[in-house]
């Protein structure tokens, strides 16, 4: 089953799909030459990208992402000021140094694009081919970035990852239905499943503190955002608004009156996904482009849930904790049984992914049962289907940043909502996730992170590259 740590990682923005997931597909194409010992023989790499990944690519940073890949940088250790210089370096040289290895001419111009072919696997393809200093192939490997940062070689039946550990789970779970039986036999919460589940693998003080941690790198993220104006990289000239933003509700709710808790909520859902648009560092919840959601969502349970607010740190963490383990399972439900890939189902996959988790840790928190958790995350998914990605100029800017805190805003209203019931309902989580999984199958490509239908073609844009 996918755990926490899979869905809730540290990487760079501004994407998950194409820029975290191509970075660790680069990363692990250089760790098998190394591993095989012909590293040092590579006088050449050649990087093919296709369908989505090279339609929307450069305004996703997959271009550079894997150039750092191949140097073997890690998303989740990146510092963006160590990328930076890394790129700087890359673009003087035109050269990029394989780990261990030698210097093999490379740079962002070298990169192959095929935006019209698409693989029936998924539509996030990359092809890397080393040669030697004879011309002759010595590695070639087909990878797919599946959304999320996940990445599967082609062969492969699931992401690397999800392979990794063949562990006994003590309450394994395939569907809603069957997490919510799981929960009423053994009387037990929907976190305290997953906490379960996940000390198959480790123990509560590392769950604790890894979920604390990337709780902090979420709050880092939103501050950082929060002081840094001027506008976002592209070309699009979008304005930066969190730190303006900040600033006025500063003055405005001095006394941090609960009836603001929409804006506030809203400022850091912004800031998060203005972090994310300029390549700084985030935590893939589950995705890059949906990653405010979450971060905002917690905001609120830390400042105005009933119950924790006001509370002391340990209560607060507590919360923390339990809202991350129940958002995961809702998480893991929609992997398994459909896609966090906007390339693969639109933002419905992304945004919509991410209000459901977060209505589900929201619910859980405020005391919900089992069932009530899983009207939350229904609620907040069935009103996000159909929901398209269509980023104008390719970058993860328009809609993709107001999104987050529409999406955030959607969440809360669901979360509470889904607690005024008894958590019976009409349409289970199971048939929501397995309806997103059709009508993303029936969308058109244009709508699946192409920049090539609605407000990506509507609205005309000048992007000057950078
Ligand atoms: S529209 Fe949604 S799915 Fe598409 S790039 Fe933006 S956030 Fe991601």
């Amino acid at each position: 089953m996918v755990g926490v740590f899979d869905l809730f990682r540290i990487g760079v923005g501004p994407s998950s799909s194409h820029t975290v997931g191509p970075m660790r597909a680069a990363g692990s194409f250089v760790q098998a030459l190394a591993d095989a010992g012909s590293i040092r023989d590579v006088a050449s790499i050649e990087v093919e990208l296709f369908g989505s990944l090279a339609a929307t690519g450069r305004g996703h940073g997959t271009f550079t992402a894997i150039l750092l890949g191949l140097e073997g940088q890690d998303p989740q250790t990146l510092m963006p000021e160590v990328a930076q210089s890394s790129l700087d370096r890359i673009e003087s040289t035109g050269s990029i140094q394989l780990p261990g290895g030698s210097k093999v001419p490379l740079g962002v111009d070298d990169i192959r694009l095929f935006p019209k072919i698409v693989f029936d696997r998924h539509s996030n393809a990359l092809r890397l081919t080393a040669r030697d200093v004879n011309g002759s192939v010595m590695c070639a490997e087909t990878y797919f970035s599946v959304g999320g940062g996940f990445v599967v070689r082609e062969g492969e039946a699931v992401a690397g990852d999800d392979q990794d550990e063949e562990c006994s789970l003590p309450y394994p779970f395939g569907t809603g239905a069957e997490l919510i039986e799981v929960c009423e036999r053994e009387e037990m919460s929907i976190s305290a499943v997953m906490l379960a589940n996940e000390l198959a693998t480790r123990s509560e003080t590392e769950v604790r503190s890894g979920i604390l941690q990337l709780w902090e790198v979420m709050q880092a993220c939103a501050h950082s955002a929060m002081n840094r104006s001027g506008v976002l990289p592209g070309g699009l000239e979008v304005r930066r608004r969190a730190p303006d933003l900040r600033q006025r509700l500063e003055q405005q709710d001095e006394e941090r009156n609960p009836r603001y808790w929409q804006e506030w909520v809203s400022l850091i859902a912004l800031a998060v996904n203005e972090e994310n648009a300029t390549g700084g560092r985030v935590v893939t919840a589950p995705t890059n482009g949906a990653a405010g959601i979450i971060p905002a969502v917690l905001y609120y349970v830390a400042n105005y849930a009933e119950d924790v607010a006001g509370g002391s740190q340990e209560v607060i963490d507590d919360a923390i904790v339990r809202f991350f383990l129940a958002a995961a399972a809702i998480g893991a439900l929609i992997k398994e049984h459909a896609s966090i890939s906007g390339a693969e189902v639109g933002c419905q996959g992304e945004v919509g992914a991410a209000a459901a988790m977060a209505a589900a840790g929201l619910a859980e928190v405020l005391g919900g049962t089992p069932r009530q958790v899983e009207n939350a995350a229904e609620i907040a998914m069935e009103h996000s289907l159909g929901l398209t990605c269509d980023p104008i100029g390719g970058l993860v800017q328009i809609p993709c940043i107001e999104r987050n805190a529409i999406g955030a805003v959607k969440a809360i209203s669901a979360g509470r909502m889904a607690l005024w019931g008894d958590g019976i309902h009409h349409v289970s989580f199971d048939q929501v996730i397995a309806t997103m999984r059709e009508t993303g199958r029936d969308m058109s490509s244009k709508y699946k992170e192409t920049a090539t239908g609605g407000l990506a073609i509507s609205v005309g844009v000048n992007v000057v590259e950078c």
